[in-house]
């Protein structure tokens, strides 16, 4: 018998009259009991939230970077605790979960810094004109208003911690909408959060079901939309709100390149481990997991067996384990999904290397060779922990391949050379260019986000921060 988690409502913790349960995908046991807001609970943040605006813009950037800090610090102390509530919801194995809660100590932090550098003020001479003769401007940046931050299921800590970070650190109050997979590890960033100064009405943390998320969707007191999601909810929620301003972060079927350079053994071993663990991390449940690979001809039958060899030694089973790489996926049917797409791809005359089973949610690491082009497995976004590996005929092919997709959130390049490595940068449709490993490289600073159908905006603390905020001038005459 758990008990029930309250959510965090202005900033204290609440209960509504319903309740769902959390389920574990490993093994089915239950992991929480998650209490749901009312409407008229969710009414009360928002207006909660609208009303502190102003005041929360100008709270002291210190006392700020302080709720920032703490937060970071809470994080480091119950890493262990957190990183197993994570494994346990979303099933992804425990070493990996140690390393998300590491990635939102660092949102955290980051967002503490930038709190404090945020906004000094940028004066402009206007007397380069006649007509700004004895004129200054000075800009600053003021919060949009309320951001709703809406989060996917996973990286369930670190993607809520993108959200809500960037936010306190810009003065923006913010109802965070965890997702309803794996809500605990959004909601316990509330109990942190309550141990600091921050105005009461500045935050929140609300499980909203899907079916009443429209309504606060189209609530004019939240101008600022940032959602982290799929494609199809993503664009749903721009489309029905066109003068919000929403940052999208949606998916990707990332790809890594091996050129001819990369092609000594050393080079390729490191190229197939490399790409075996992030087409497996987290059960290639990552909008940047390695999902195509495009190996030019003169490495390919090299690499291929190396890949093969690599992916087969990911160890499976009980997220729980240390020693396990991959976890069953979120859930049975995203399993079934995957396994769909595989048959559907073998049944076009892909060849099967290794992988194709499925055992509840859990699915074995797979490698396709020979994907027909139109297969959907070619077009879409698995999210699963299945790879494909394509022959191309040099560099400008293996760019071509790479872009030949809807979408464009990141791309690894292995090459050593820096020639090769401006000309990716600059032929890459995609919002991240990794040179010399796979595209799954994201540091919580940089710039993040996507090109074409992988969205529109970026993260990383201070982008997000220029994003929930605007520039507004001030002129000054007279001098
Ligand atoms: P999802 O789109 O199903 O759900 C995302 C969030 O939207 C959840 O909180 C969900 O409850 C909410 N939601 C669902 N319907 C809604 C509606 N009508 N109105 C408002 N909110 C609604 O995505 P998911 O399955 O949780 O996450 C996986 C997806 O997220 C993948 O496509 C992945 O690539 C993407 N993703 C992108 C990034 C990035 O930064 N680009 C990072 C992580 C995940």
């Amino acid at each position: 018998m758990t008990s029930t988690t309250a959510f965090w409502l202005a900033g204290r913790q609440a209960t509504g009259e319903t309740t769902f349960d959390v389920t574990s995908p490993w093994d089915g046991h239950t992991v929480g009991t998650v209490s749901v807001p009312t409407d008229a609970q969710v009414e009360e943040a928002v207006s909660a939230a609208h009303a502190v605006r102003e005041d929360f813009a100008a709270t002291p950037a210190h006392t700020r970077a302080a709720a920032l800090d703490h937060v970071s610090r809470r994080l480091v102390e119950r890493t262990e605790e957190i990183a197993r509530l994570i494994s346990a919801e979303n099933g992804k194995p425990v070493k990996w979960a140690r390393g998300e809660v590491g990635r939102a100590v660092s949102v955290f932090r980051f967002a503490a810094e930038e709190a404090r550098r945020f906004n000094g003020g940028e004066a402009q001479r206007l007397d380069t004109d006649a007509g700004g003769q004895g004129r200054l401007a000075f800009t600053r940046r003021f919060p949009k208003g309320v951001v709703l931050g809406i989060a996917p299921f996973n990286f369930p800590l670190n993607l809520c911690a993108h959200k809500i970070a960037p936010a306190i650190a810009a003065g923006a109050p913010i109802i965070l909408k965890p997702a309803p997979a794996t809500p605990l590890s959004g909601l316990i960033l509330g109990e942190l959060l309550a141990e600091t100064e921050l105005p009461a009405g500045s935050w929140s943390i609300l499980p909203v079901p899907n079916d009443r998320m429209p309504a606060l969707v189209q609530d004019e007191r939240l101008p600022v939309i940032s959602f982290t999601g799929s494609e199809t909810v993503g664009y749903a929620i721009m489309d029905s709100v066109p003068r919000k301003h929403c940052t999208l972060e949606l998916g990707g079927n990332g790809a890594a390149v091996v050129l001819a350079d990369f092609a000594s053994d050393e080079d390729l071993d490191r190229a197939a481990q490399r790409i075996a663990t992030f087409s497996n991390y987290q059960g290639g449940q990552s909008c940047i997991s390695v999902q195509r690979v495009i190996a030019d001809a003169s490495v390919y039958d090299r690499l291929l067996p190396r890949i093969v060899a690599a992916v087969e030694a990911q160890v499976t089973g009980d997220p729980n384990d240390d020693a396990t790489d991959v976890g069953p996926l979120v859930s049975e049917a995203a399993a079934q999904r995957v396994e769909s797409w595989v048959d559907e791809a073998t049944a076009a005359g892909a060849k099967l290397l290794t992988g194709g089973k499925r055992d509840g949610a859990s699915y074995a690491p797979t490698v396709l060779t020979d994907v027909p082009a139109d297969a959907t497995i070619a077009r879409e976004e698995v999210f699963g922990p299945v790879l494909t590996v394509q022959k191309v005929d040099g560099e400008a092919a293996a760019f071509a391949a790479v872009n030949d997709s809807k979408y464009g959130l990141q791309a690894g390049v292995f090459t050593h050379d820096l020639q090769t490595a401006f000309r990716a940068h600059r032929a890459l449709e995609v919002g991240g260019v990794v040179i010399g490993d796979v595209p799954s490289y994201r540091a919580d600073q940089m710039p993040y986000g996507g090109a074409k159908q992988s969205g529109v905006g970026r993260e990383g603390v201070k982008f997000a921060m220029d994003d929930y905020t605007y520039e507004r001038v001030m002129v000054l005459t007279g001098l």
